[in-house]
Order: structure tokens, then C-alpha cells, then sequence
């Protein structure tokens, strides 16, 4: 097959004056997706009524669109299974992970970690009331932390905030040496950075595909098991899709033989549909060209920021080895400045405390778009368009 070339803006539907630099939080449309819906709406929905479960073949999606995961983040066929949220997915892995570790009480992870990462794992401890503790030292501290007294190692691969990359490869093989089970979250990287799942051993992965991927808003979240251990399973929250035979009704619980044990219940059909459409693009897409485009974009992006707005702070670590794909700068007025810009054609985000972030997305991201987007900030920051006061007015999402 051939490779598609970067950037195919083309195949994306996004309004011709913005620059988009907030695909890190949530992925455009593709081209097609409002038809693809409506379509499965009024001929599938709407004509099959329910017998689309067999006639449309609807209940197979999950499966179809794991697989179709798999390659982008190098794990083998039939070793993900997609539905529900990533918060619930993190959820499945770290319960698990616990199970599988029953001496031990430490749950590892960082303080940078995503707030629901965090919670998910206390309110887990908290219901389990077995003396676990969660650990969150700063992310630079976490490889001297991992010790025999770790159960689980449980991070968040590329930072929400700072864009900061753990090296997988060596905590997933300092966790391991001391016995540990390790969980990735791969929300900042699945689709951002090229990943080698099973080639890490890591014994789970979790993420979610509206940011990088581009699934659409409540797109399906995914989670990576390494085959080896998946029948040794019993996977928290066990649903009727998980069982062996769901349609058997049957009164006790008998998982599946494979991942598919974590699916929980009916899958979301039409979030499902519009993911396959934007998973296409991906099996045309060189991994290692998209980042290699997402490095080269993201230092100009540094390099046209710094030289024009002084008073900026990035954020990001400055080595591109060390950096997924976004772009982050501090600014004392922050959230004003990022409303600002909105107006102006420039979408990013706002994270707490001071933080502007900036997703660098090859597939539809150009040079000219990283200059365009350079040269609003500068003007934003330099006449101090954003101390209007409609703009200190907070948002319920940032
Ligand atoms: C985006 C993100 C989430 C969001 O979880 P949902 O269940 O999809 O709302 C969780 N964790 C991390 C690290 C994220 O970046």
C-alpha cells in the first residue's frame, strides 16, 4: 500500500481560518464523518431497527477496530480491547495489576500524572482496603522509586501538561526486574509518537483515541493486555460482553478466552463507525514519518515562539527525545491569553496553573500554519489584546 504523505489536510474537515494547535485534546473530523453518521443512523439504525446488531454486523466492531488499533501502537493482533472510557480502562488494568500482585502494596506513579489517573487509583485503594498506598513523586524521580515494595507502576507515558516522555523502555524493565507490573497510559502518545507495545513487555496499556486519533468526542478507549497473561484474568467490572457466550444469559460469569474478557457492555455504535473512518487514514501512515514531521514542526514552533514572545517560558523540555507532540509555554496570564488567541484564529489550550499548550499534529499541521500561529501570539502578548476583560471570564472546559 502506499504511504500517504503528510500533511493531508484534505482529509480533514476543519474551518479554513483557525489554526488548530488543541488536536493533542481533541482530534478534527475527517471528511465524511457527519455522512458516515447519518448514514448509520437513517440506513442502518433507522431501517434495521435491531436487527443491525447481525445484519450490519455491529457487535464485531469492537474487535474490528482494536485490531485496527493494534499496528499504531505496536501490539499483535487481538491483544486490545475497545469500548468505554479510558478512565474506566485505567481503571480494568490497575485493578488487575493489583490482583496480580497480592504481597505487595505500593501503586507507582508521578505527581504530573491526569487528575483522573490519580483518582482512579485512590478511590481503587480506598474501596480494596488493604493498606495500598499511591506513590507520585515527581516524574523525573520515578525510575530511583521503583523497588520490590511496588506492586504496580502506573504512569502516564507523555505528560498532559508539559508534553514531558517517560523512557518506557527503561522503567517498564527496572519495573520488571523488581517484579513489578507495569501500566501505561498512552492518552499524549497513541498516534503522536511511534510505540512498540509488545516489544516493552509491558504487561498493560491503556488510552484513548478523540485526541491524536481523532475519533470524535466520546470515541471508545481502548486496552492493551499482553497475551501471555490475559486468561489469567478475571477482569474487574465483569459485563455480559465479556462473557464466553452473552447471549446464554447465563447466571454465572464465564470470561471469554481472550482480551475480549474486558469488554464490559453494549458497545457505542456510531462513535465506533466514525473511529474506523478516522483509523483509516492510519493504516496508510508511516509511524516514524509522523514524528519525524511532529519533531521538525515542533522545534520551529519553539524556535518562531521564543525569538518573537520573550516572555514566554517553555515548558516542554527542549530535547525533542525527551518531548511527545505538543509544545508547552508558561505565561503569568495564561488563560486570558489563550481566550485571546481563539479570537484571533488560534486554538490551543489552557492547563493549570499558567500553562499554554500546543498540540502539534502532522496530519494537517503545516510550516505556514506554525508561523500563522507564531505571529497571532506575538501580536496577542505584544498589544495586550488579552486583558479584555471577556477574557478572564473562566469556561466550564478549558
Ligand atoms: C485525556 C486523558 C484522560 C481522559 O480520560 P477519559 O476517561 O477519556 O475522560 C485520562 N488520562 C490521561 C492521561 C489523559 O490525557
Amino acid at each position: 500500500m502506499n504511504t500517504t504523505s503528510l500533511p493531508c489536510k484534505e482529509l480533514f474537515s476543519i474551518p479554513s481560518h483557525l489554526v488548530y494547535l488543541d488536536g493533542n485534546s481533541l482530534g478534527p473530523p475527517l471528511r465524511g464523518s457527519a455522512e458516515l453518521a447519518a448514514h448509520v443512523v437513517n440506513e442502518e439504525w433507522g431501517r434495521e431497527l435491531i436487527n443491525a446488531w447481525n445484519t450490519e454486523d455491529w457487535m464485531s466492531l469492537p474487535v474490528t477496530v482494536a485490531n485496527q488499533i493494534a499496528p499504531i501502537i505496536g501490539a499483535p493482533q487481538d491483544s486490545i480491547s475497545a469500548g468505554d472510557t479510558l478512565s474506566i480502562k485505567a481503571y480494568q488494568a490497575l485493578a488487575a495489576a493489583i490482583q496480580m500482585r497480592p504481597n505487595r502494596q505500593i501503586v507507582l506513579s508521578d505527581s504530573g500524572n491526569f487528575p483522573t489517573d490519580l483518582y482512579i487509583a485512590q478511590g481503587l485503594i480506598d474501596l480494596i482496603d488493604k493498606s495500598h498506598k499511591l506513590r507520585t513523586p515527581p516524574p523525573e524521580e520515578v525510575l530511583d522509586n521503583i523497588t520490590e515494595e511496588v506492586a504496580v507502576v502506573y504512569l502516564t507515558h507523555v505528560d498532559y501538561r508539559t508534553g514531558r516522555m517517560h523512557d518506557m523502555k527503561a522503567i517498564t524493565e527496572k519495573a520488571h526486574q523488581v517484579g513489578a507490573v507495569t501500566i501505561w497510559d498512552l492518552a499524549h502518545s497513541v498516534g503522536a509518537v511511534p510505540l512498540e507495545l509488545q516489544e516493552s513487555q509491558t504487561e498493560f496499556a491503556v488510552g484513548c483515541t478523540y485526541k491524536y486519533l481523532n475519533g470524535g468526542p466520546g470515541a471508545p478507549a481502548f486496552i492493551y493486555v499482553r497475551p501471555d497473561i490475559v486468561t489469567s484474568i478475571d477482569p474487574a467490572i465483569a459485563g455480559w460482553m465479556g462473557h464466553k457466550s452473552p447471549f446464554a444469559m447465563s447466571l454465572k460469569y464465564d470470561p471469554v478466552h481472550s482480551v475480549e474478557r474486558f469488554r464490559i457492555g453494549t458497545p457505542s455504535v456510531v462513535q465506533f463507525k466514525l473511529l474506523q473512518l478516522a483509523l483509516k487514514v492510519w493504516q496508510t501512515l508511516d509511524m516514524k514519518e509522523v514524528r519525524k514531521r511532529s519533531v521538525h514542526l515542533s522545534k520551529l514552533f519553539i524556535d518562531e515562539i521564543e525569538s518573537r514572545c520573550p516572555a514566554l517560558t517553555l515548558t516542554s523540555p527542549r530535547s525533542s527525545a525527551m518531548r511527545g507532540s505538543q509544545v508547552s509555554f508558561s505565561y503569568a496570564n495564561a488563560y486570558s491569553v489563550i481566550q485571546a488567541l481563539s479570537d484571533q484564529g488560534l486554538i490551543g489550550d489552557f492547563r493549570e496553573p499558567n500553562i499554554m499548550r500546543f498540540g502539534i499534529t502532522p496530519l494537517y499541521l503545516d510550516e505556514g500554519d506554525i508561523t500563522r500561529a507564531a505571529q497571532i501570539l506575538e501580536q496577542v502578548v505584544s498589544d495586550e489584546t488579552w486583558r479584555r476583560p471577556q477574557y478572564e471570564v473562566r469556561k466550564t472546559v478549558t
